[in-house]
């Protein structure tokens, strides 16, 4: 899903940091993970696009940190925003929090449930998995 006119656009809190997606917006998930936990200050919610519909509309003080051998997240230098989690793969992922709303999207599932924090739980039907995909 996205906007009806298919192009999603989304920026930072300071909208120093701008993107657009031409094209289909996968189903978010949230990932209770400790790295996202770290980074966001609680877990985070993602969706992802082709690299090859996604374009940076302005990026001035986009940083890259490098959280593991095989990905780095994008946020913003100036306001801290997180955006984005790269693993050089034909997709990049969005932080679905930064989408200009609506998102026309709808969370589908939660992931890493096994490193989730202590501080709350997860409600709900939607499936949960150990990781990104053995059922919990
Ligand atoms: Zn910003
Ligand atoms: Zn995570």
């Amino acid at each position: 899903m996205s906007n009806s006119n298919g192009i999603s656009t989304g920026q930072c809190l300071c909208g120093a940091v701008r993107y657009e997606v031409r094209g289909e917006l996968t189903a978010p998930h949230a990932c209770h993970c400790g790295q996202c936990r770290r980074q966001s200050g609680h877990y985070v919610a993602a969706t992802s696009a082709k690299r090859s519909e996604f374009t940076l509309l302005a990026d001035a003080p986009l940083k890259w940190y490098r959280s593991s051998q095989f990905a780095r997240r994008g946020f913003c230098a100036d306001c801290g925003s997180a955006l984005f989690w790269d693993d050089d793969s034909d997709d990049i992922s969005i932080n679905v929090g930064s989408l200009d709303l609506p998102t026309g999207l709808k969370l589908e599932r939660h992931i890493f449930v096994e490193d989730k924090a202590d501080y709350y739980e997860i409600d709900g039907d939607l499936p949960k998995f150990i990781g990104s995909d053995t059922p919990a």
